[in-house]
């Protein structure tokens, strides 16, 4: 079969950073072989300087919140304030609208380096709540947003039926609901798995979805291997409210349910009791940290060190997308942890990829990408090592350099299934994102 060869000046391999790797890569967009120590590139090669990653995985979005960055940071308030904000973008979307600010969304991402999104999706039906002629037609459209910006989509499509424990939806979730969570089955179970698409489900929150039903997704995803997502304890209120209904902790609802394991993943884990960093580590769950929108929301520090000293593999989501940049949530993991103890050095700058990349697509049910290996998805990023932000590395040390200095600017070439969908650091399909971006959000306030 026909292979391009791609030379990378600098290439992470895992632990280490390599120079002069060469990647040899199938039309069917996998990796063949990889070749060290190769010092200069053969011919015919691609060559890609600067220092090559795998893709990022971005395993927890929703992509209408980029519609709310900037406006939200006027005033005080908390997340529950923020909430009301968001609901209210979230009744003017339709599945054109939707589409297209997905697209753009999608495309920002690409252009800083992910490969992959996890769309944590919940906005399913008409304003009111009534049923699209496709019931998935607002699903339908994130899988295309995607493919048309070049990534790959885990649809975590979402369970989301109540406003409170015991508690109807109110009006502006009438769109999220499906009723009960067997009809949620029923509509998700006609969302087909394609090529750059995965199927997966979620459960909003336990405030969302109501203890007797959680089984009911966590069936759902288990009969098809399928990722499982749920916010979990990311406010105090969640928790206490949680403990008068039904006089456990969320995590210990969801162990109680079927809902842990090593295909669920957490997002947040924020407010978690050492019982509950037992219950997700000893079941392999996973956690998501989210750290520019847990600091953004005032949410406060999870427990990441502690959960993934427990078992919980770490994955990282810009979630409301207060920015979209995956290098600014890894180190920011970091960071948050070095002010809370004082102490520097929690993770290494390889561990904190690791959660970017291979960690987090094992999260999104791709557990072929996310590494520079034989076999692999042919997913991966370049970092430009020459800019103001990272010129002058240690050659060793590019990967701390790209983690704690190099932001989504950096990002100068990003390849996903072989094809490039970033070249010198411009969108191959989406020609002027930032202008697609504008009007898909003017669109939203006219
Ligand atoms: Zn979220």
């Amino acid at each position: 079969m026909p292979l391009t060869t791609y030379w990378l000046e600098h290439a992470w391999l895992d632990t280490n950073v390599e120079p002069g790797v060469a990647l040899e890569v199938s039309s069917e967009g996998r990796i063949e072989a990889v070749r060290t120590g190769v010092e200069t590139p053969p011919p015919g090669a691609v060559v890609l300087r600067g220092l090559t990653i795998p893709g990022l995985a971005n395993a927890h979005s929703h992509a209408f919140h980029r519609a709310l960055r900037g406006t939200v940071q006027v005033g005080s308030g908390t997340f529950w304030t923020w909430r009301e904000v968001m609901y209210t973008v979230a009744q003017r979307l339709t599945p054109d609208s939707y589409f297209a600010l997905a697209r753009a969304v999608y495309a920002e991402m690409a252009l800083a380096g992910i490969t992959s999104v996890g769309e944590f999706h919940y906005l399913h039906h008409a304003p009111g709540g009534s049923a699209y002629a496709d019931p998935n037609a607002m699903g339908e459209a994130l899988i295309a947003a995607a493919a048309e910006a070049g990534i790959r989509i885990t649809l975590l499509d979402t369970a989301y039926l109540s406003a409170g424990f015991g508690a109807a939806p109110e009006q502006h979730q009438l769109r999220f609901t499906d009723g009960t969570a067997e009809k949620w089955a029923e509509r998700v179970s006609a969302l087909k798995e394609r090529d750059g698409v995965r199927i997966g489900a979620a459960i909003h929150s336990v405030r969302a979805v109501p203890a007797d039903q959680l089984s009911t997704v966590a069936r759902w995803a288990q009969d098809r291997q399928a990722p499982l997502h749920v916010h979990l304890s990311e406010q105090t209120a969640e928790n206490e409210a949680c403990l008068a209904a039904h006089g456990r902790t969320p995590t210990q609802l969801l162990a109680d349910h079927g809902v842990l394991g090593a295909r669920t993943t957490g997002v947040h884990n924020t407010h978690m009791t050492e019982g509950d960093i037992a219950l997700i580590g000893g079941s392999s769950t996973g956690t998501c940290m989210c750290p520019t929108t847990e600091r953004d929301l005032a949410d406060g520090i999870g427990p990441a060190v502690a959960l993934q000293r427990a078992g919980s593999p770490l994955s990282l989501g810009s979630d409301s997308h207060a920015v979209i940049d995956l290098l600014e949530e890894a180190r920011a993991m970091e960071l948050n942890e070095r002010l809370r103890t004082r102490t520097r050095g929690h993770w290494t700058a390889a561990a904190l990829l690791r959660a970017a990349t291979a960690d987090g697509h094992a999260a999104l049910g791709w557990a072929d990408a996310g590494t520079l290996e034989q076999g692999a998805l042919a997913d991966f990023t370049t970092i430009t090592l020459d800019s103001v932000r990272t010129a002058g590395p240690v050659p060793r040390l590019a990967a701390e350099t790209a983690v704690f200095a190099a932001t989504a600017a950096d990002v100068h070439h990003v390849v996903v299934g072989g094809r490039a969908v970033v070249r010198d650091g411009a969108h191959v399909s989406v020609p002027d994102v930032g202008q697609a971006l504008a009007d898909a959000i003017a669109a939203l306030r006219s």
